[in-house]
């Protein structure tokens, strides 16, 4: 792991001020009463295939540039997939509850319909060795759009922030950050989802603009390319950001963030029904779905607990 510090605060302090991920944020349009039920009353989501898939591609990517360049190949990443899943099986023991879990789920790709077929044989190792060839088949998917071989990554896992209006702070995980020569900043993101393409090309298009806002009020250099790299479909897809447009966003942020500090205040989080209510882990407790949300808590601190696995939630 990479992870490095940007600008203060220092990883895992707890800001004093309002703050804002690009997940949490993405939330919040999305959906103000998805937004609260994740971090206000965070509740808890059973993983999914498609999240824990993604968290493992994700781990074997970062740990593939550790590799001296000529041994990063397609070879040694497949070798690193099974370490992996176990490394993340033993920091985060629940995740093994998706072979129990997806056969109740909807098949919403081809990895997860994979999946629910092994869940039809019963428990045990298939499922397992089906998850992870569906995992390799991702980072197929990487080699046919990069060569890490060429590559020289700058930073990795990178959490970066700032404070914008000097006392929002804005912070998240860069996947890859790779700076050039003549000092040009390149900002990429894996995508691992099978989801229509579609449904989540704006909430990706956000989460790499708010990177490149933390970049750009750091460093003073905004980056020439956003690049999301979509493993499932073999694509990149390039886009270049300019300083107006940083700025915008920034001013987007600045009454994004008044907005939910206005909702807390009045405890008001309204349901925003979309395609996306497909994908919530929270129907149950939604009036649009005949639900009731838990009462309001009180005197809560409400915190947005950041980690690499938070941002990739988008992806
Ligand atoms: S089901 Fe839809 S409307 Fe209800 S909380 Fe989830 S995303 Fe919002």
């Amino acid at each position: 792991m990479t992870a490095q510090t940007v600008s203060s605060p220092p990883p895992g302090s707890s800001p004093a001020g309002p703050s804002l991920s690009p997940s949490r944020a993405a939330d919040f349009k999305t959906c103000p009463l998805l937004f609260r039920f994740r971090t206000i009353d965070k509740l808890p989501e059973q993983p999914t295939a498609d999240q824990a898939r993604g968290t493992l591609v994700h781990a074997v990517l970062e740990r593939l540039f550790d590799l001296p360049a000529a041994a990063r190949t397609p070879a040694a990443a497949a070798t690193l997939v099974e370490p992996a899943w176990q490394a993340l099986l033993e920091a985060e023991p629940r995740l093994a509850e998706i072979f129990t879990a997806a056969a109740t789920r909807p098949a919403v790709t081809d990895q997860a319909a994979l999946i629910a077929e092994a869940d039809a044989g019963g428990p045990g190792t298939p499922q397992l060795a089906t998850f992870l060839a569906s995992a390799s088949a991702l980072l197929e998917g990487y080699f046919a759009v990069e060569d890490p071989q060429r590559l020289e990554p700058a930073e990795r896992e990178a959490l970066v922030s700032t404070l914008v209006d000097d006392e929002l702070l804005i912070r998240g995980y860069i996947d890859r950050l790779d700076v050039s020569p003549a000092g040009d900043l390149r900002v990429v993101d894996y995508k691992t989802g099978g989801a229509p393409r579609e449904a989540f090309e704006g909430r990706a298009l956000f989460q790499l603009k708010f990177y490149a806002l933390v970049l750009w009020r750091t460093r003073g250099v905004v980056p020439r390319v956003l690049r999301l790299l979509y493993l499932k479909d073999a694509e990149v897809c390039d886009y270049s950001p300019d300083a107006e447009e940083l700025e915008r966003f920034e001013r987007t942020l600045v009454a994004l963030s008044q907005a939910i500090e206005l909702a807390k205040r009045n405890q008001d989080f309204r349901p925003k029904p979309s395609r996306l209510c497909g994908w919530c882990s929270h129907q149950a407790l939604c009036p649009e779905f005949g639900g009731t949300p838990p009462p309001f808590p009180t005197g809560e601190v409400v915190r947005i607990d950041l980690t690499p696995a938070d941002d990739d939630r988008l992806g």
